[in-house]
């Protein structure tokens, strides 16, 4: 899939305010600067669209980009962050989780997890949650220009070993690089299947909405 435009849609502080539900979406999450806007900002080929930012935790709303006029990217709030007050954390975590289980125009989410480092207990404790919840996700690990080839595989080893210890079961996995697009066609094309094929879109979560907020108050590693 080619993206021919991209453009900020709306941004909305929790469910009710998210525009009519009336494409797909896709939804980016990740640990505060883990690469989330550089990721978003190379898929879509346009530099200055999600927002890079040196000040961890300052994009607090949920972010709707219009892709080709056909689906959304959802860039929702980074987690992880320590400079938020509990009851702020507490507010937008609760506005995450409620897009995640009940937006019911979202076709998969994409996990963002850094390349770099050994798992980390949030992640996986995130990734937890939404097996536990029955929504589809994938991971896509970033930044792998930072390390060399075989320090990359070894953390992406380790991580979807710990994933399976747990239990849990991404659809998919991907490697990228926002710096030399590495795995842009492969996530793009990823998404296009979903696109192209409606039945293989329904995965939703049929367990009871119930807003759990365990994988947030984990807080760093
Ligand atoms: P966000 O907080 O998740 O949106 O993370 P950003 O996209 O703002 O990235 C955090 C930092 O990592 C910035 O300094 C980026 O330039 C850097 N970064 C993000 N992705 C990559 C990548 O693929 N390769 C390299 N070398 N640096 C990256």
């Amino acid at each position: 899939m080619k993206i021919r435009s991209a453009s900020l849609l709306t941004s909305a502080p929790h469910l009710e305010l998210c525009p009519d539900p009336s494409m797909p979406e896709f939804a980016f999450v990740g640990r505060s600067n883990v690469g989330k806007s550089s990721l978003i900002n190379m898929l879509t080929g346009k530099s200055g669209l999600a927002r890079t930012s040196g000040q961890p935790g300052k994009t607090r709303l949920i972010n709707f980009f219009s892709i080709n006029d056909r689906w959304r990217l959802v860039d929702l709030p980074g987690y992880g962050y320590a400079k938020v007050s509990k009851a702020d954390r507490q507010d937008f975590n609760e506005s995450v989780s409620e897009y995640l289980l009940k937006r019911q125009n979202l076709k998969h989410i994409l996990v963002l997890v850094d390349s770099q480092h050994e798992p980390m207990d949030s992640d996986l404790s995130f990734l937890e949650w939404l097996q536990e919840m029955e929504l589809p996700f994938s991971v896509i690990f970033t930044k792998t220009d930072r390390a060399s080839k075989s320090q990359v595989s070894n953390n992406v080893a380790f991580f979807l070993e710990e994933c399976e210890h747990l239990a849990i079961h991404p659809a998919k996995s991907f490697q990228c690089s926002a710096k030399t697009a590495a795995g842009k066609n492969r996530i793009l094309e990823f998404i296009g299947t979903f696109l192209s094929s409606p039945g293989t879109q329904s995965s939703r979560g049929k367990k009871k909405p119930q807003i759990n907020l365990g994988w947030m108050n984990k807080g760093k590693k």
